[in-house]
């Protein structure tokens, strides 16, 4: 069974339930429809992120396109979608935790970052959120946190990254500042649920409310 490189996207599967997790990526099962508006949205508007000033050419550019502008257009926007910023960017962290490339055959570890950018010398990660604005107390920072491993190990005079979470159709951000004396601290979250997923033999179910929106209800008893 091959699990690895290890995403986020499939660690947080496994951190809200292991048999999610199991459907998902160990016997691949079929998912229930879903209504993919929401999904739909997100790439568009990511996509016209990524390549402005340009044009984006993605198929519903157009529909979002208004909406976009207005943050693009507000503080925020301007704060981060500055010329010198890098859109998309890859990276790997392989088993020893030292950075490589995202297709590196060592790759324990990868991501996407939607956008990266050094404001006043100081280096931000940040991730482009549609739909619902959380509200701060509600932010989970495990993505960026997880992402900020490849850079503190990469640039050893780095001692602070900036992670944000940015809502596009709020033009609102959940912002906090990672520091170097915390890395050990990074690495061992992300290393933990590795080694818990890797151990893991039963992937036991997580029966909460938000059973009811999972695309595998119907392969779990639930009662
Ligand atoms: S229905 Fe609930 S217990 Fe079953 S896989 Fe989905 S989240 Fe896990």
């Amino acid at each position: 069974m091959v699990l690895k490189p290890y995403s986020f996207s499939k660690l947080s599967t496994y951190k809200s339930c292991p048999r999610k997790f199991y459907y998902s990526y160990i016997i691949k099962a079929p998912k229930e429809e879903k209504d993919m508006t929401a999904l739909l949205k997100g790439r568009a508007v990511h996509s016209i992120l990524e390549v402005f000033p340009k044009k984006s050419s993605h198929k519903l550019a157009d529909k979002y396109q208004i909406e976009v502008d207005k943050f693009i257009n507000s503080d925020l926007g301007k704060t981060y979608l500055l010329p010198n910023r890098i859109s998309e960017y890859r990276f790997g962290i392989d088993s020893n935790l030292e950075p490589c490339s995202y297709n590196d055959k060592s790759c324990l570890f990868r991501g996407i970052i939607d956008c990266i950018v050094i404001i006043d010398n100081r280096l931000y990660l940040v991730d482009y959120k549609t739909g619902k604005l959380k509200e701060p107390r509600w932010q989970e920072y495990d993505q960026l946190m997880f992402y900020s491993i490849y850079f503190f190990q990469k640039y050893n005079k780095i001692e602070h990254i900036d992670i944000s979470y940015l809502y596009v159709e709020h033009d609102s951000e959940n912002k906090i500042t990672l520091e170097r004396k915390y890395l050990d601290r990074y690495v061992s979250d992300l290393t933990k649920i590795i080694n818990e997923l890797e151990f893991d033999s039963s992937f036991d179910k997580n029966k909460t409310k938000l059973c009811d929106w999972c695309e595998y209800k119907e392969y779990c008893d639930l009662n």
